[in-house]
């Protein structure tokens, strides 16, 4: 069709970022002729921390992840999970989730036009994320059980019933994932010295490193990162080497006891000489409203875990001076607002300051200006 042009070319002239998979496609490891089902995820921000580099005397940049179409980097391997499924004819897809894959492969099974059969664990989904899930379309199916349980059972119906599986154990789900890397070393014009990142069901640690081997095989850069992982001290696998059959903490996203993707992410850590570490929960919430207040990056409880661990590792007499650290902030702050709040009155912090009668010299008292 002479004169027309592909949405593609449209992009490049106006710079609209086309998506992980029209971006990267040569790099990805999924069939050549699969059209993307995409809502134009990845080209995060990666935003400079002043508040973290003075802290850390390292220039610290934040992955912005909750700026992706649904609010966390899970629609980086949903775009590639959901293309390749709906492209080998799949009508249903399946996931358990934490809540924040199942409102990604919500959103990107009504874009391509397949149904979404979502199992949650039982009472521990954050409402942003369940009203994403149910307003996409999903059939939300509540397990009496943890996480664990719910992958298990996703497993088996994607064996026995004509439903296709998009949780990270998809190795799909990874090769979308890894598109971090690359748009982290395009920007710096290298990889970092470290990269901190939460760590629940292991899937982004792996993608990352897969990510940055590739990009160093190619000669795109000239070092890989020491890749540090974070986990809730009520479920932290990776640290003490065993699964927790009953994983707790209010970081919702990283509540799992028995990482699917277990091995890449140990392969990750040992290889770039990295390690994982646990946070208590009141770590975690504190970091988060630390980056609200200090950088105005408002993330998700979980997605705080990488600058939690910072922190810690700093009290701890760890040293960054000199090195250039970036810090996954996995999710957005919008998708679990109540235990943000929680968070913030539980240290003493109080949501309406004063009330007052509506004249002008009684919000100037209140203000004390
Ligand atoms: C999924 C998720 C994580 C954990 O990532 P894994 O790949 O499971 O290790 C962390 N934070 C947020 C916001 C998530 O959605």
């Amino acid at each position: 069709m002479s004169g027309s042009r592909g949405a593609g070319d449209v992009a490049v002239r106006s710079r609209q970022w086309r998506g992980v998979i029209e971006e990267y496609r040569e790099l990805l490891d999924i069939p050549a002729d699969t059209p993307a089902v995409t809502l134009r995820e990845g080209g995060t921000p990666l935003v400079h921390s002043e508040w973290l580099s003075e802290v850390t005397g390292a220039q610290v940049h934040l992955k912005v992840e909750g700026d992706n179409p649904t609010g966390s980097f899970k629609d980086r391997g949903m775009t590639a999970a959901i293309s390749v499924a709906k492209h080998e004819g799949a009508e249903a897809v399946v996931c358990a989730s934490t809540g924040n894959t199942s409102a990604s492969m919500a959103a990107y099974a009504a874009k391509a036009r397949l149904n979404p059969l979502v199992l949650v664990p039982e009472g521990k989904i954050a409402a942003g994320k369940m009203a994403q899930a149910i307003l996409h379309g999903a059939h939300v199916i509540m397990v009496k059980g943890n996480f664990d349980d719910c992958l298990r059972l996703a497993r088996e119906l994607a064996a026995s019933y004509p439903v296709a599986l998009v949780n990270s154990v998809n190795p799909v789900r990874l090769e979308g994932q890894k598109t971090a890397a690359f748009e982290i070393a395009d920007f710096l014009g290298d990889a970092p010295d470290y990269h901190l990142l939460p760590v629940g069901n292991a899937g982004n640690i792996s993608a990352y490193w897969l990510g940055y081997r590739q990009y160093a095989d190619l000669g795109r850069i000239t070092r890989k990162p020491v890749m540090r992982g974070f986990q809730a001290v009520g479920a932290s696998p990776l640290v003490t080497g065993q699964p927790f059959d009953d994983p707790e903490t209010r970081a919702t996203a990283i509540r799992i006891g028995n990482p699917a993707s277990w091995k890449l992410a140990e392969s990750a850590a040992a290889e770039s000489g990295g390690r994982f570490a646990s946070l208590t929960d009141d770590r975690i919430l504190d970091a988060q409203r630390e980056l609200a207040r200090n950088e105005g990056v408002f993330v998700e409880p979980a997605s705080a875990a990488g600058v939690a661990g910072l922190l810690q590792e700093l009290e701890q007499g760890e040293s960054y001076t000199g090195t250039t650290v970036v810090i996954t902030v996995t999710g957005h702050g919008l998708k679990d607002t109540a235990t943000a709040l929680e968070g913030f009155t539980e240290s003493g912090g109080t949501v309406v300051d004063d009330v007052v009668v509506p004249e002008v010299a009684a919000v100037a008292e209140a203000a004390g200006l």
